[in-house]
């Protein structure tokens, strides 16, 4: 039989179930989510049970993080298919909230978190980071885990949150988890169902250009530039994919790199069709002296 998580919807029974859990003592893993569950989800469930006593999942389409022109609206709810999963993978607890249960009519408080949000994403999706860390200081507060669990997936989002967690002092460690990918590398998104069947072909340019920048990052024989020319050739190849940002970038700061360093960050965002895809891939060089 499968394991049953309980589903509450409001802050109160939440509220109420996280003091049940700490009164038993159980170490509490959060996993926050928008739900269109996939194994990239389920991934963070299981590794939030690897290290924690109780996994809470939440589910919630962040309003705030979505622009005026969006896809707040049509972005996928698959409830009923995401508590099998969350039942499958090991859930206790999801918190499944309206968005007037999470944001109140008079709601007038974000959380900004300076320079981190700017670059890449911050650039195209302006008001985005600032939706993500209200939203995630919010689950904080609500849930209050030991460790809360993020995909690299969304590589410049966890970047934010750590520095929201440090400058906030917010008492829990952030853990961050692998991407999950497709077996042709496509990285696993809820919005990849947005795709059509030619779409979803093109769409493994990404990872593509990625595995690219990777091999030439690895051979060392050319500079940043010249390996980022190289890479956004494959995309362009493609056809009918543009471009948001294609970049080398220091894995803390986000800016570009001018010369090959022993960590870069690949972040690619593109657009396929009408979906917005991203990715991204750590490069690390071992040093000589390593062997
Ligand atoms: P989302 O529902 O898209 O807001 O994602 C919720 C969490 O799942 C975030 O921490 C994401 O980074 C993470 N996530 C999404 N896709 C993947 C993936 N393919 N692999 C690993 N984690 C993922």
């Amino acid at each position: 039989m499968k394991f049953d998580p309980r589903l509450v919807t409001t802050k109160a029974e939440l509220r109420a179930a996280v003091a049940e859990l700490r009164a038993a003592r159980r170490t509490i893993g959060l996993v926050p989510t928008m739900g269109a569950l996939h194994r990239g989800h389920t991934s963070l469930v299981e590794a939030s049970r690897a290290r924690c006593t109780a996994t809470v999942a939440t589910i919630f389409v962040n309003p705030t993080q979505f622009g005026p022109n969006e896809d707040y609206a049509r972005y996928p709810r698959t409830l009923e298919a995401d508590l099998a999963m969350l039942s499958a993978a090991g859930a206790d607890l999801v918190f499944a909230p309206s968005r007037d249960e999470v944001y109140g009519p008079r709601h007038s408080t974000y959380c900004i978190v300076e320079r981190a949000s700017e670059p890449l994403e911050g650039r195209v999706r302006p008001t985005h980071f600032r939706g993500v860390a209200t939203v995630v200081l919010k689950l904080l507060n609500l849930v209050t885990p030991q460790v809360a669990f993020f995909g690299q997936k969304d590589y410049q989002q966890t970047l934010v949150i750590r520095r929201m967690v440090e400058d906030l002092d917010v008492p829990v460690e952030i853990v961050v988890c692998a991407t999950i990918r497709e077996p042709d590398g496509l990285a696993m998104s809820s919005r990849n169902a947005y795709l059509s069947a030619d779409e979803r072909r093109r769409a493994t340019a990404l990872y593509r250009t990625l595995r690219l920048g990777q091999d030439l990052f690895d051979q060392a024989t050319m500079k940043p530039q010249a390996i980022v020319d190289e890479m956004r050739a494959v995309i362009e190849a493609e056809g009918e994919v543009e471009i948001d940002y294609l970049v080398l970038a220091d894995p803390e700061s986000l800016e570009p790199v001018r010369e090959l360093q022993r960590d870069t960050v690949a972040l690619v965002a593109a657009r396929v069709g009408k979906t917005r895809l991203i990715d991204n891939m750590i490069y690390s060089r071992r040093m000589k002296a390593e062997g």
